[in-house]
């Protein structure tokens, strides 16, 4: 069972040279992180992405399983 979603930025297109990768727990989280790492680190404007970027980032969102601590 999956509990995390994951992205790579060298499966983008144009980003191949890119070694970073972002791990969190909901979609919504890995998106946060996929904006601040495109803006952190490519200096590119999220706010410029169109619908056609999004669905395709969207597919580039994969879930994960990740193994954390059990609660006691
Ligand atoms: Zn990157």
């Amino acid at each position: 069972m999956s509990n995390a979603f994951t992205y790579a930025c060298r499966d983008c297109e144009g980003m191949e040279a890119c070694p970073a990768s972002i791990v969190a727990a909901s979609e919504v989280e890995v998106w946060k992180l996929i904006e601040l790492h495109a803006e952190f680190a490519h200096g590119e404007d999220p706010a410029d992405w169109d619908q056609d970027t999004r669905t395709y980032l969207a597919t580039l969102i994969k879930p994960v399983d990740v193994r954390v601590k059990e609660e006691a």
